[in-house]
């Protein structure tokens, strides 16, 4: 893949663009000022652009002609609610908000690629959407609103693909997985009705903390009992709340929780038998519980056909002994609803160098990325389209 060495010259490009978001970062669905660097930079190229795609998403999208199919690249935008701890020249600019997910990088390598794209317009034989989502981090997501404003028709879309940098893989590798991924996160609140009394007196009341104890102990054997052994499934409780003085039965009391599975199906069971069991403990004891349910980003599946297609150009791009298997994550992403509409698969691209000191996760108030492997996204981005005809056969 010769071609792919031009890429090198625009490092500088990719690096500045980076710099530059990251020293702005904007939270979930505030990304106004991203945005409207994303826009222009892309009527620059003199490519179809719509903003405003779901708040603050922006599509551009590549024509050519006699388009055999059309391929989707999406790039997240949004920073997280973190003060950055990093003693560097692009620091973040902005109080308590911070790039600590490497969403400036995903954006800064998407924009380039569109840039060599539409250079090499001639050896392009697809049409290329180019996607930048708001609110990756935050529920409800930016991607579910962008697909029902229809971003995947019109040309109709075929594969969708998407790269994550990755703090905790070594610089330059690649890892992927077929099929699940990433998990689904829900969360809920349950909320308990006794009625209140003195404490001296029970039998007067109904008592909401004997209620929500039953109800902790009891749902753990949702996942106990009644899930295959061999199916992951985790119910964590994270909040208990109720009560404020140490004689008196409250008359509420509250239980926040989490949800974590790898198949639809699975966290739909929980949710049911989480509202049955709390109901019927509740009037076991004279009380009452309700169930508020929140169904996080569904699993993250990647298709066989699309991850032997990545593995196979990672190789050029990477080297084969860069290329890994990635392990199930339990953690969520909303590239999941891309992946549940279209074909297409969404990989990590390792981001950490222990000889420069960058050795932090995502999320961390010190996460950074070696900037080396800003081309690398872009040539794998680059090397997707430039290839897809594997795909079409
Ligand atoms: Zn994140
Ligand atoms: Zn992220």
């Amino acid at each position: 893949m010769e071609n792919l060495k031009i890429i090198d010259e625009f490092k500088e490009e990719v690096i500045s663009l980076r710099r530059e978001i990251h020293m702005y970062p904007e939270t979930a669905f505030e990304e106004y000022r991203t945005s409207d660097l994303v826009y222009n930079y892309l009527s620059k190229l003199g490519l179809e652009v719509k903003k405003g795609i779901n708040k603050t998403g922006v599509v551009a999208e590549l024509k050519v002609n006699n388009a055999k199919g059309t391929v989707l690249l999406r790039a997240d935008m949004d920073a997280l609610p973190i003060q950055e701890e990093n003693e560097v020249p692009y620091k973040s600019r902005k109080d308590g908000k911070m790039h600590a997910c490497g969403h400036d990088a995903h954006t800064a390598m998407l924009l380039v690629t569109s840039k060599v794209l539409t250079q090499m317009k001639e050896d392009v034989n697809f049409n290329v959407k180019f996607v930048f989502q708001p609110s990756e981090e935050r529920d409800p997501g930016g991607a579910i609103g962008m697909i029902e404003e229809g971003i995947l028709e019109n040309p109709h879309v075929d594969f969708v693909f998407g790269l994550h940098v990755a703090g905790f893989y070594k610089a330059n590798t690649i890892h992927i997985r077929e099929g699940v991924m990433m998990a689904e996160a829900d969360s809920f609140k349950i909320k308990i009705k006794g009625s209140g009394g003195h404490g001296a007196y029970p039998h007067k009341a109904v008592d909401p903390i004997l209620i929500a104890s039953h109800i902790v102990i009891a749902l753990q054997a949702i996942i106990s009992r009644e899930i295959d052994p061999l199916e992951p499934a985790v119910l964590s409780f994270g909040k208990i709340s109720s009560g404020d003085v140490f004689n008196v039965i409250p008359e509420t009391a509250e239980l926040e929780g989490t949800v974590r599975t790898l198949k639809d199906e699975v966290s739909k069971f929980i949710k049911d038998r989480i509202e049955q069991n709390s109901s019927q403990i509740a009037q076991a004891f004279r009380g009452n519980a309700t169930l508020e349910y929140n169904f996080g980003y569904p699993p993250l599946i990647n298709h066989k056909i699309a991850v032997d297609f990545i593995r196979d150009i990672a190789r050029e791009v990477v080297g084969y002994d860069k290329i890994f298997e990635a392990p199930v994550s339990m953690g969520g992403e909303d590239m999941a609803y891309f992946l549940r509409e279209r074909s297409g698969a969404f990989y990590w691209l390792g981001a950490l160098n222990e000889e420069k000191g960058i050795i932090y996760p995502n999320h961390s108030p010190k996460f950074d990325i070696d900037e080396d492997i800003l081309p690398t996204g872009v040539k794998m981005h680059v090397a997707t389209v430039l290839n897809l005809g594997k795909l079409y056969k």
